[in-house]
């Protein structure tokens, strides 16, 4: 039988991170078993469903890499429910009453949901009341279309967040009714917050394109998401060929996953430090826009190198895109504020007559030579010629370059920064009066 899962989202907002983990697992459960991964539309309460909140579900699915392979909405679908709720009501399996239609649950029955992640879980048809499948307005509700849908697009496996786990006995009643063999069932338990209560917004951003706009990589998010709720002995790292090859549910645990803030800013760290440069710096560039002074048209002539070296330099220190154009602002802004860690603090006279020398050899290097090897061929010239060491100035250099105390190393520095204003620079810390003796 092919493996055919689903991912059916309500489309009342955007699409956070524990709907995002639902739709992993079944993408991956479906890329693993040559099946087919759908992306269904929950749409049918019209007065809570919206176009925007579609979009956003495509747009996160697809920034995430889960394709799908069909898509339906359920709005469309109505002559489906139509017909199923017809033979039901042939069947006196449901009635109406006040103009909407009601499913009868029948007496004294007990209905086993044997789930493939929480193991087998009895419901009472006693505690079950007779519930609507379609409204007055003609609108069908959840249970029913979704039944009725899974069913129709023959959806082997039904896996979902444990929140649905209360409306399973309902929709196998459905299918019982129809003479339908219901799907096999998989409740994910819910991911929780560090206070351990349930993950909401009152957690912070918990939506998927609130962490891209964060800086955080799709493949990073990916892999933290994948490991909330699912392990694969000690390893944290996965690339999605991984994912796809090592998930199954037999590893996805009972106890509900705590969402680790942290935890992720560590896996997407990994991540960055992964990706190819070159690649990295294109996802850089609207956070260079949006982080340092660089403007459009000075984004759009950057150089490919220079944006991959500055991908490649910066990012063993920053854990997200966002933060790791934050920290190379001073290559593109044209002053530098000192006020935090100020130049005189690490200059003493000789380090200020040095660095204007060196300033003097930097001068004439022609700027197409401007790269980091030379430079520091020429710098370790200079010193030795004075007999001096790189550690007599390397601090004082890289804070008038950059204005702080840690950066990338200085001579890949001095190369990103560019000549004209590494000159200046470094003749403002020739020139400032020297705070230590
Ligand atoms: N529309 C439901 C939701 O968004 C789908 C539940 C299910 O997967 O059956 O929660």
């Amino acid at each position: 039988m092919t493996t055919r899962v689903r991912f059916a989202p309500s489309p009342t907002g955007h699409l956070h991170v524990g709907g995002a983990r639902t739709a992993l697992f079944n993408w991956l459960f479906a890329r693993g078993r040559d099946g087919d991964f759908i992306l269904r539309i929950e749409d049918t309460d019209q007065s809570r469903s919206t176009e925007a909140s579609i979009d956003q579900i495509k747009e996160s699915l697809s920034w995430m890499r889960l394709t799908w392979d069909e898509y339906y909405r359920q709005t469309e679908r109505s002559g489906n429910y139509e017909e199923k709720a017809d033979l039901l009501l042939n069947r006196d399996r449901v009635y109406e009453k006040e103009g909407a239609l009601w499913f009868r649950v029948p007496a004294e029955e007990t209905v086993l949901v044997k789930d493939q992640v929480l193991g087998r879980v009895k419901f009472e048809t006693e505690d079950l009341k007779d519930f609507v499948i379609r409204r007055s307005d003609g609108t069908f509700t959840y249970n029913f279309a979704c039944a009725a849908d899974d069913s129709e697009m023959e959806i082997s496996h039904v896996m979902r967040g444990d929140d649905h786990l209360n409306n399973t006995p309902k929709q196998i009643l459905i299918y019982e009714a129809l003479d339908l063999e219901p799907p096999k069932f998989a409740h994910f338990p819910m991911i929780l917050g560090e206070d351990h209560k349930r993950l909401s917004k009152r957690h912070g951003a918990t939506s998927v394109l609130n962490y891209r706009e964060k800086g955080i990589l799709p493949e990073g998010l990916t892999n933290f998401l994948a490991r909330l709720g699912w392990s694969h002995g000690d390893k944290e790292i996965f690339s999605r060929q991984e994912l796809i090859e090592y998930f199954s549910l037999d590893n996805v645990g009972e106890s509900s996953a705590v969402f680790d803030e942290e935890k992720l800013l560590w896996i997407n760290h990994q991540w960055m430090k992964r990706k190819d440069p070159e690649k990295l710096g294109r996802t850089l560039k609207k956070f260079l826009l949006e982080e340092t002074s660089i403007r459009e048209d000075q984004l759009d002539e950057l150089e490919k190198t220079r944006l991959t070296k500055l991908a490649e330099h910066f990012r063993e220190r920053n854990k997200t895109l966002r933060k790791l154009a934050k920290s190379s602002d001073f290559v593109f802004s044209r002053n530098i504020d000192y006020d935090e860690t100020p130049i005189e603090d690490h200059l003493t006279e000789e380090s200020a007559e040095l660095v204007g020398e060196l300033a003097k050899r930097l001068e004439e290097v022609p700027e197409e030579d401007f790269k980091a090897e030379k430079l520091e061929e020429i710098t370790r010239d200079f010193l030795a010629s004075r007999d001096k060491g790189l550690g007599d100035i390397a601090q004082v250099c890289r804070v008038g370059l950059t204005g702080r105390e840690v950066s990338p190393g200085l001579f890949i520095t001095m190369e990103l920064v560019g000549k004209d204003r590494v000159t200046d620079r470094l003749t403002r810390v020739a020139t400032t009066t020297p705070g230590v003796d």
